[in-house]
């Protein structure tokens, strides 16, 4: 088998590089393809030397054409891609790509964005001279085949032969994975020099978009590291990429849907900009070569030709290589296909082809690879898999991405008409699919009660490509009372497969592969705000006018007279205004109230003696309302004291801390950001009010002991002159240790002291399980599945202030797997508790005989708000009609009347009849404020659960009071990957809020510092 296609292989090369170089069919349009292309013979030698086995090339990679003009890597680095021991920065790859567009008319460079930190984020094009000369050409036809509303089928099929596909690749995303922006450093010069007729077609017939290095800080921290550590004697720790960009690591190929980060901005930008007929991700996670197809279930929202293409394109890649005798290149296997939150999903909801590969890893040393059986198995979707054992290196990975690559730019090239009608056919069936419904349009209506929040979401949706509408006049439609000015996303353009993908809810049925990322994303759930499906065709006849301006919410002050009442709507400036206003003094109600006949909920912001000349003009900018009185309320306020806040990380894991940093930055919140360590130093009260937690990972311990003292040398991170890059957002002269029980007993201390701790997630777990804290515990939950899902949540203490602003009883939040955290004596659910165990724990591979229809049987999911039909995936993207009260809140009038009293009410009984028993119920007992449903089976709101029942009336969010102040716990995660804005007004709440937590807890004065009556 193996010396035959070698054979095939040599064979090959002789046809394209051999005495004459081949006659070939792709014409002869060029006098240069005719001769034999000058080879340059020490590169050659190179690729040779480094390469650690001899299966792992293709005849299109083993030589190096010269060139009397372009710049080739050797000459322009001294080193060729793949040489063991070497990584190129950013910026030095953006040096020689700026040398190739100048040295070559088949190139142009250029800058599509910057960083966090201000670098360049740049495109390179490849095609040939003429294309090139041409490129906005064809850059509009591809925008031509995008819209069917104007461009006619007898223009799209002359298009069909005359456009060309655009390519797309992009790498670096994720810094520790190096080889791609080395191999795209190959690739470049490759494509713009080489004669040989299979790199003419591809250069002739596809437009090729390079971004070699997406995540641009990380890049340059990450070779900064590796260099570092070269440096390191034997048995010193060694440095890992401590930052990547300023705010996420691997979770920056999940900014899809979010769009928070500037790659992910760039990435969509350039999207919109050239419709690329293909996006392709280079990674480095899998044995090899991986190229994408994913495992399913594959995204409800997707046109089924991108399931076909993703396979033609897989299988494409999986053959030529087989047929060369290179081993281990494989799909199906990894991944599922089902979360729109990757980057390369950007050019699915935009019709388009996203796909990416997972390589085996470039190193930069040498290394040897010997996988287990899992990994070398002959599968269906692996027919020559991996080796037991090989010997590996930097240019293995250069030879087999980029041999896969240049298979599949020709395999586009070939079939650059099919690609094109498929483009066009999706487009056109998106926009059909709006005019045939049964969706004929999505309403977000402007006035509901978190309008600012609402006008974001807006925001949000026009940056990724959607046109967003504003209605003329009032109408009805469907039985949803539209308002003049509500906003309506017609389902009849092009781009309605992002509202689809975002708006419906998703159905994972635990039977399927397990999932590898979240399985629920619903926009309006996670952003907690009201998008009504149409299902009433007429919306489309409707007086509507584009918006062509970001969207904002009205805002501003009502009446007259000293005293201002700003209403806490739960939008998330209002912790903007506050902070923005610091110097006000300002007070928030305790309790639900009204004025005139509006309602405000507690938390709602009393100031007396306003400037209103001063606050007006904050309030029109952030779209929230206020009304001026002559005279405060009667209602029991406490003052919002501005809390000086401290930011806690760990060195062992700044991956998902900063989703709230990115949150406090947004909205205006400052903090002083130090890793956990420095808790020893101790003092903590004396220095800050709050001390904010976020995630970490890992068991309790783990976070406590910190990255392990290995080694007898410090490891600092540090900034260098050798190593500038280093040490952005945080430094240390010795990253080993965490926090230890020193630090923790520090924190402690804080808490008893009357400072505020806000964990999530892991961090909510240490207190628990150190014993500091005894009201809560950490169930194990063995037969939990709930993975990345939406869950619906219940206010069990509307007047706690970390609820305040909520409205409604129910809000759906995200949670994932862990913790699960049981409350003693707090909310109800922690009496009696749901049932526990039994649950049927479906393990997604479990079991003999393998379901090949797991999506025969869909879960049961329940609507968020009664009355609301049961939404399925189709009915949901559907609508279901629906009566008249989907409205939720009244447009900025009344908020739905809270059940604030309720709870506390039966917590006084509750606390009534322990006393006739002669039981005092501690003062410091937990507060629930936010507890997961009592009812497993109406838990799921969107995504996938099984197992509920352990979940059941559990404590979503917990007020822990400790000593003199208070740690407040999170088992959701509030500031999820910038999604979860619908959340975010709970942390926010509980740092506005920080000293008066006890305001509202049934039978006590309030332990806060500031209660006053009025
Ligand atoms: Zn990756």
């Amino acid at each position: 088998m193996r010396s035959l296609f070698a054979a095939i292989g040599v064979a090959l090369i002789a046809l394209s590089f051999g005495s004459g170089v081949a006659p070939v069919t792709v014409s002869a349009q060029r006098a240069a393809a005719v001769r034999p292309q000058r080879m340059d013979e020490e590169y050659g030698k190179l690729i040779q030397q480094h390469l650690q086995d001899p299966r792992i090339t293709t005849e299109l990679v083993d030589h190096m054409p010269a060139s009397d003009t372009v710049p080739s890597p050797l000459k322009f680095f001294g080193r060729i891609p793949g040489t063991p021991g070497e990584l190129t920065y950013a910026k030095d790859i953006y040096r020689y790509y700026e040398a190739l567009a100048k040295a070559s008319p088949r190139a142009r460079y250029w800058k599509v964005g910057t960083t966090e930190e201000g670098r360049d984020i740049v495109l390179l094009a490849i095609a040939d001279e003429a294309t090139i000369k041409s490129i906005e050409k064809y850059r509009d036809m591809l925008g031509e085949l995008t819209d069917p509303r104007r461009t006619s089928e007898q223009r799209a099929q002359q298009l069909l032969h005359t456009a060309k596909p655009i390519y797309y690749a992009i790498s670096g995303m994720h810094s520790p994975e190096t080889g791609g922006p080395e191999m795209l450093i190959e690739l470049a010069y490759r494509l713009i020099v080489e004669e040989s007729p299979f790199i003419q077609n591809v250069r002739n017939n596809v437009i090729t978009l390079i971004t070699p290095v997406i995540e641009v800080d990380g890049r340059e921290k990450q070779v900064d590291t590796y260099y570092f550590n070269k440096k390191r004697a034997q048995g010193d720790a060694r440095l890992p990429l401590m930052y990547w960009g300023k705010y996420v690591q691997h979770d920056n190929n999940r900014d899809g849907m979010g769009q928070f980060l500037k790659l992910t901005q760039a990435v969509t930008k350039e999207t919109l900009e050239w419709h690329p007929t293909v996006m392709h991700d280079l990674h480095e996670a899998q044995t090899y070569l991986y190229a994408s197809t994913g495992t399913g279930p594959y995204n409800d929202a997707l046109d089924p030709i991108v399931v076909n293409e993703w396979w033609m394109l897989a299988e494409n890649d999986v053959m030529e290589m087989t047929k060369r005798g290179v081993p281990g290149v494989w799909t199906y296997g990894f991944y599922d296909g089902w979360v729109p939150n990757y980057m390369f999903f950007i050019a699915h909801s935009h019709n388009a082809i996203g796909r990416f590969y997972e390589v085996q890893s470039y190193g930069p040393d040498n290394y040897e690879v010997r996988p287990g059986a899992t990994v070398t198995s002959k599968e269906w979707f692996r027919p020559n898999p991996p080796l037991s054992q090989i010997k590996w290196g930097p240019r293995n990975n250069t030879n087999i991405q980029e041999s896969a690559l240049l298979f599949a730019l020709n395999h586009v090239a070939k079939n650059k008409e099919l690609y094109l009608e498929n483009y066009w056919l999706k487009n056109k069936r998106a926009v059909d699919k709006g005019k045939n419904g049964p969706t004929f349009a999505w309403v977000l209506p402007a006035g509901q009660r978190r309008k600012a929040d609402a006008a974001d979401a807006v925001n949000e949706l026009l940056a990724q490509g959607l046109e967003i509408s504003r209605a003329q006049t009032a109408f009805k439609a469907g039985g949803v009372d539209v308002r003049a000015g509500d906003y309506i996303i017609r389902a009849d353009q092009p781009f309605r497969t992002l509202a689809e993908m975002y708006f419906s809810v998703q159905n994972y049925p635990p039977q399927n592969p397990s999932p590898y990322d979240d399985t629920g994303w619903t926009f309006q759930y996670m952003r907690d705000v009201k998008i009504v499906p149409i299902t009433d065709k007429g919306v489309l006849a409707q007086q509507m006018a584009a918006v062509t301006a970001p969207a904002k919410a009205s805002g501003g002050i009502e009446g007259t007279g000293s005293v201002l009442v700003v209403d806490d709507t739960a939008d998330n400036n209002v912790v903007t205004f506050r902070f923005k206003n610091k110097d006000v003094k300002m007070s928030a109600a305790e309790d639900d109230f009204e004025i005139g006949g509006h309602k405000f909920r507690a938390g709602s912001i009393v100031i007396a003696n306003a400037d209103r000349a001063k606050l007006e003009p904050s309030l029109q900018e952030l779209g929230l309302s206020a009304w001026a009185v002559a005279s405060a309320p009667t209602v029991r306020v406490h003052d919002l004291d501005i809390p000086r806040i401290g930011y806690i990380h760990s060195w062992t894991r700044t991956q998902d801390e900063g989703w709230w940093r990115a949150a406090l930055d947004t909205y205006g919140i400052p903090y002083t950001y130090f890793a956990d360590q420095k808790l020893k130093e101790g003092n903590l009260r004396s220095k800050y009010d709050v001390l904010i937690f976020p995630h970490v990972g890992g068991s309790a311990q783990s976070q406590v002991n910190g990255m392990p003292v290995t080694g007898s040398a410090p490891l600092p991170y540090k900034k260098t002159a050798e190593f500038p890059n280093l040490a952005f957002v945080d430094s240390s002269d010795d990253i080993r240790g965490g926090m230890g029980v020193e630090g923790l007993n520090e924190l402690a201390k804080f808490v008893r002291e009357g400072g505020t701790l806000i964990t999530e997630g892991s961090t909510s777990t240490i207190f628990p399980e150190y014993g500091i804290t005894t009201g809560v515990s950490v169930d194990p939950a063995p037969q939990l599945f709930a993975r990345g899902t939406i869950l619906r949540a219940r206010f069990s203490d509307l007047r706690s202030p970390i609820a305040y602003g909520y409205a409604n009883e129910d809000l759906p939040v995200y949670f994932s797997q862990s913790p699960v955290l049981r409350a003693s004596g707090g909310g109800f659910g922690g009496f009696g508790g749901g049932g526990r165990g039994g649950a049927p724990g479906t393990n997604p591979n479990g079991g003999a005989g393998q379901n090949v229809t797991p999506n025969a049987v869909p879960l049961r999911i329940q609507p968020l708000e009664p009355g609301e039909a049961a939404p399925s995936p189709a009915a949901t993207a559907a609508g279901q009609g629906g009566g008249g009260g989907r409205g939720r809140g009244g447009r900025g009038g009344a908020p739905a009347a809270p059940a604030a009293g309720a709870a506390a009410n039966e917590d006084a009984q509750m606390r009534q009849m322990a006393a006739q028993f002669g039981i005092a119920i501690d003062e410091t007992r937990p507060r629930v404020v936010l507890q997961f449903s009592p009812n497993a089976d109406d838990l799921l709101l969107s995504g996938t659960l099984a197992g509920g029942q352990a979940m059941a009336s559990t404590a979503a969010a917990v007020d822990h009071p400790l000593g003199k102040g208070h740690v407040v716990m999170f088992a959701i995660r509030p500031f999820w990957r910038w999604q979860t804005q619908g959340t975010y007004t709970l942390g926010f709440n509980a740092i506005l809020n920080w000293n008066d937590l006890d305001a509202g807890r049934a039978g006590t004065a309030g332990r806060g510092t500031t209660s006053q009556q009025r």
